[in-house]
């Protein structure tokens, strides 16, 4: 997979595997997985709870050893063994926000105390400078220097989730896996954070793998698009050219669930149910993972498994039937 654009790539994901090993079962949660993220751009990792799409991020950055695939970061493979400097340096340049604000931050620390943490490990600091960077950083995510002597228990859902911002922002990074970084906040707050994400994008030039299962939450931070099924990547393309037209029959389902803000297309709207569970990733179905519940599995897609291929400059779909399907929509729409 090739990145077309002027751009040049800060991440790129190389048939990336993680598996995770029973006795006797392999759960292969991540599974030849392939892209790449241009520099201050977002990729959206969307997919039911499951897919692997949590995985695959802390697989990236190194919190789990890759099974096999590359993960090439600022052109340098860091899936292999690194020396101590190397490890360090890469560990402050790529960090995450974790889903959960709640457990993710230490209820007997204060706000300063997790803020500052990774200033100690990254930067030689004096106390003033450490405190001033502390007052930026939470100024930076909207909170006032009043919340540093507090504790995370005092603080409500989303200024926690700030906090965590803050926390990540504390080593200057050029990369964050922002991992549902939303999904566990109210409703009224997720457009919030969402929104604050964005700004801090522009003014510190960062890149964004950013993981959800909401894909209409995803869609107004991502540049472009990537949906997992059971390990596998089926999907990628440019946020708009998704929404307009998806060509994997999982996407479009996907879609056809977000409900639209427009009352008539509301009424008309025909979402599709899919058949079943998600099956287990300990015994995924033969060929196309997703031709259990697919509505238009055909004989091949159980004997075969579809790569993902590029449909269109830039946008890759992993189906065997995209060009078909595609036609059909075009002759429907006409
Ligand atoms: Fe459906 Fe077959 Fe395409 Fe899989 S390969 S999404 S089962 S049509």
């Amino acid at each position: 997979m090739q990145n077309k654009s002027e751009a040049t790539n800060l991440l790129e994901v190389k048939n990336l595997s993680k598996y995770f090993y029973g006795r006797r079962t392999v759960v292969k949660a991540v599974d030849d997985v392939s892209f790449y993220i241009p520099r201050g751009e977002t990729l959206g990792l969307v997919g039911e709870s499951g897919c692997g799409k949590t995985t695959c991020g802390r697989t990236i950055l190194k919190l789990y050893p890759a099974t096999s695939g590359q993960v090439i970061y600022d052109g340098k493979d860091v899936t292999g063994k690194m020396s101590r400097r190397e490890l360090k340096a890469f560990k402050k340049s790529a960090q995450i926000i974790f889903q959960d604000p709640y457990s993710s931050l230490d209820p007997r620390m204060t706000i300063a105390e997790i803020v500052g943490e990774g200033i100690d490990v990254h930067f030689d600091y004096s106390s003033r400078q450490k405190h001033d960077k502390v007052t930026e950083l939470l100024a930076a995510v909207g909170l006032t220097e009043e919340f540093a002597n507090r504790f995370a228990h005092e603080l409500s859902g989303g200024q926690r989730q700030r906090v965590g911002i803050a926390r990540a922002l504390a080593v200057d990074p050029d990369f964050i896996v922002c991992d549902e970084p939303i999904s566990a906040l109210d409703v009224s707050i997720q457009a919030q954070i969402v929104n604050l994400l964005i700004k801090l994008q522009k003014e510190r030039d960062l890149t964004y793998l950013f993981i959800s299962h909401d894909l209409s939450m995803v869609r107004h931070i991502s540049d472009r698009i990537g949906v997992m099924y059971l390990g596998s990547l089926v999907e990628l393309a440019p946020s708009p050219a998704m929404f307009a037209r998806p060509l994997h029959p999982y996407t479009t389902a996907l879609l056809s669930a977000i409900p639209t803000a427009d009352p008539e297309h509301e009424k008309t709207r025909e979402r599709i149910k899919l058949p079943g569970e998600v099956p287990s990733a300990m015994n995924p179905p033969s060929g196309c993972k997703f031709r259990t519940r697919c509505p238009y599995a055909a004989d091949i897609c159980a004997a075969k498994v579809p790569v993902l291929e590029e449909a269109e400059t830039g946008r890759y779909v992993a189906c065997h039937l995209w060009r078909e399907l595609a036609e059909r929509d075009a002759e429907v729409a006409n």
